[in-house]
């Protein structure tokens, strides 16, 4: 490890990387989050039952393992549409009854969590929350593993801050998000910070996942910013599906429909069996796969 890395993040106990620490596994019924590629996918917000148990079942059926949908949505403007609430949270139970898939969604603050905790698999903690010191502290005591999302300004020292503060309130089952960072670009909506991944996984031993549809903010660069994600070595990808995203209530223009959701993740097959491949494979892998 690069020695100020190692001074920088090793006080962060219990999510740092130490020189015995093994790589953690999150585990959400038979999904292994750390150990198996996983892929999250569904709306930005559920919308309706049709919406969301069509969506599920596309998403099942293309391979991804975990349905999205918030039912409790922060939005910049106060004139956008906020969420289902609870009604929102039943809609994402049915689809899991429906479909065996295990459900994030987001807890905005901590007077949520009792009630988000009962629906759902996996605990979302939004860009926005990442410094919520409330929220961390009651997600710590949820009983429910916690995605956090990295803070829009967040270093990824603060992200680790912020991992610590769930771990030391007791809730050991973290799972890294990078979802793009505010900097001087404007052509998408925030920059993915792809060398995050690496260097999250040097100095962590938490899972890691990308969401290449927040940062992308425009659906047509999604495929090739997951692809980037399964180079670096991702453990997993959250990605906004929907059936008509030019209707969607909330983050449209970034989100794949099912024919693209499909192919994009046909698309990931051959980057990730050159990930599993032995070392001696891979070359003629690359040729077998027939990507550019
Ligand atoms: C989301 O996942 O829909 C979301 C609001 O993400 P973020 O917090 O990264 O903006
Ligand atoms: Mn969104």
């Amino acid at each position: 490890m690069n020695p100020r890395w190692n001074g920088q993040f090793s006080r962060f106990d219990l999510v740092a990387k130490t020189g015995k620490s093994r790589r953690s596994v999150v585990q959400v019924h038979d999904i292994e989050i750390g150990g198996d590629f996983v892929v999250m996918a569904g709306p930005c917000a559920v919308e309706s039952e049709d919406q969301l148990l069509r969506t599920a079942e596309a998403i099942a059926e293309a391979g991804a393992r975990i349905l999205r949908g918030g039912a409790y949505k922060p939005r910049s403007s106060p004139y956008a549409f906020q969420g289902l609430g609870v009604v929102g949270l039943k809609i994402l139970r049915k689809a899991r009854e429906a479909t065996g898939l295990a459900i994030v969604t987001e807890a905005m603050s901590e007077e949520d969590v009792d009630v988000v905790a009962e629906y759902a698999d996996i605990m979302q903690v939004g860009t926005r929350s990442m410094e919520n010191y409330a929220l961390l502290e009651k997600l710590g005591r949820c009983g429910r593993p916690v995605l956090l999302k990295r803070g829009m300004t967040a270093t990824l020292e603060e992200l680790l801050c912020s991992a610590q503060i769930v771990a030391m309130a007791g809730n050991p089952d973290i799972i890294l998000c990078e979802r793009g960072i505010r900097t001087f670009e404007t052509s998408t909506r925030n920059t993915l910070d792809i060398a995050a991944v690496p260097v999250l996984k040097t100095i962590s031993h938490l899972p890691v996942i990308v969401d290449p549809s927040h940062a992308a903010g425009v659906r047509c660069l999604v495929p090739a910013l997951a692809r980037a994600a399964v180079a670096v070595g991702a453990d997993g990808l959250l990605v906004e599906v929907h059936p008509h995203p030019e209707q969607a209530l909330s983050d449209g223009e970034q989100s794949l429909n099912f024919p693209e959701f499909r192919t994009m993740m046909d698309d990931l097959a051959p980057y990730l069996a050159i990930r599993q491949a032995p070392a001696r494979l891979r070359p003629r892998l690359v040729a077998a796969g027939g990507h550019d």
